[in-house]
């Protein structure tokens, strides 16, 4: 159900960008989804393809990529990047620049649509 809506909203907004830029249709979009987020790829895949039909979307490959967990440290302000199998390994969560382990874990964005290649 949840894939469901998310899929409705990137249809919707593709459809909204194919018109603003006078696209014919979207042959591919590339998605990011947080890997904390309990979206499942096969659902949204699914679901995309459902709520696609008809569209400009209609026959659009999908590109799902599984984002790493974002940390934010609170000492020096950067901003490091991890996979969730080394967080759990050795449960560090710590900044890749300055060592420390004072950081905000940034769950991300649950859905990012990074690109999207249409036709005119
Ligand atoms: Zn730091």
């Amino acid at each position: 159900m949840h894939e469901f809506s998310l899929a409705t909203s990137v249809v919707d907004f593709l459809q909204r960008l194919s018109k603003e830029q006078g696209m014919s249709r979207i042959d591919a979009i590339f998605l990011e989804i947080g890997e904390m987020t309990h979206v499942d790829p096969r659902q949204l895949r699914y679901s995309l393809k459902m709520v696609s039909q008809g569209t400009v979307a209609e026959r659009s490959k999908v590109y799902i990529k599984r984002s790493g967990i974002l940390l934010r440290c609170r000492r020096c302000g950067k901003e490091s990047r991890l996979k969730l199998m080394d967080a759990i390994t050795d449960y560090s969560l710590k900044c890749a620049a300055c060592g420390s382990a004072d950081v905000d874990i940034d769950r991300g964005r649950e859905l990012v649509l990074r690109r999207i290649r249409g036709s005119k």
